[in-house]
């Protein structure tokens, strides 16, 4: 029988496996194809935005040798803090988040639930989106949902599995709408058949925390970005 009273703690390197799932997903082609999303729908600066963000976490990371969860995340959101656009301080301001969600060591699974939930509900703060807007809050709301509504008591592997799900899903779902929030509703009807590549990068971001939770490895299966 599961024993709902206890909070799972996650994985011994989840933190490091994470951040360096993000660097090689993100700098081996990922921004480039969430780049030419932008060029569709928004002003195409998306993929540069992201690239160098986690170019920029790469530095962080070699000056400071993260030793722990915390540094790890801190360092993801150090690189996205300095990038431009709109993505750039809002992801930033996500991993900061992200990144207290534990005092010390690996977050357990209800942590980390609790840091997803503030994170976005800072990125609504500061972006004023809401879900249905065609934004990164399209994903990462029915993520922090999703998570949030398997406590206590789940098993890591499988609910980071299910919210990364329901973070794919959201983002698909932003191919059916016209934006509301950022540079894409400038364009009205164009955007519209076009996924939010904010969007598709959060539910990326979700996935590399399902795969640093997971013995599957860091090669993430984007194939639902073009399908
Ligand atoms: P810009 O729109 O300034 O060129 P980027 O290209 O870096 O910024 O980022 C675009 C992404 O930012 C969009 O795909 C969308 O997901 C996200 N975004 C834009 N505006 C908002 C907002 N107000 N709240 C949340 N996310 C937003
Ligand atoms: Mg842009």
């Amino acid at each position: 029988m599961t024993d709902t009273s206890v909070d799972i703690t996650l994985a011994d390197g989840f933190g490091r496996r994470w951040a360096e799932t993000l660097l090689s997903v993100f700098l081996q082609g990922r921004a480039e194809d969430l780049g030419r999303l932008d060029r569709l729908a928004g002003d195409g600066d998306f993929g540069n935005n992201i690239a160098s963000a986690l170019r920029r976490a790469q530095q962080s990371i070699d000056a400071e040798e993260p030793q722990d969860y915390r540094g790890w995340m801190t360092a993801v959101s150090r690189g996205f803090l300095g990038t431009g656009g709109t993505s750039g301080p809002l992801f930033g301001m996500f991993f900061r988040d992200l990144a207290h969600c534990s005092d010390d060591g690996e977050p357990a699974l209800g942590e980390l639930s609790s840091g997803l939930t503030t994170a976005v509900a800072t990125v609504q703060r500061y972006g004023k989106a809401e879900v249905g807007h065609k934004t990164m809050i399209d994903a990462l709301v029915p993520a922090a949902r999703t998570l949030e509504s398997l406590l206590p008591g789940a098993d890591p592997v499988q609910a980071l599995d299910r919210t990364a799900r329901a973070a794919i899903e959201g983002a698909r779902s932003t191919a059916d709408l016209v934006a509301k929030r950022g540079r894409a509703s400038y364009v009205g009807e164009v955007a519209r058949g076009v996924l939010d590549p904010g969007a598709a990068a959060a539910a990326i971001v979700l996935q590399a925390a399902a795969a640093a939770q997971s013995t599957a490895g860091p090669d993430l299966d984007t194939s639902w970005i073009s399908a």
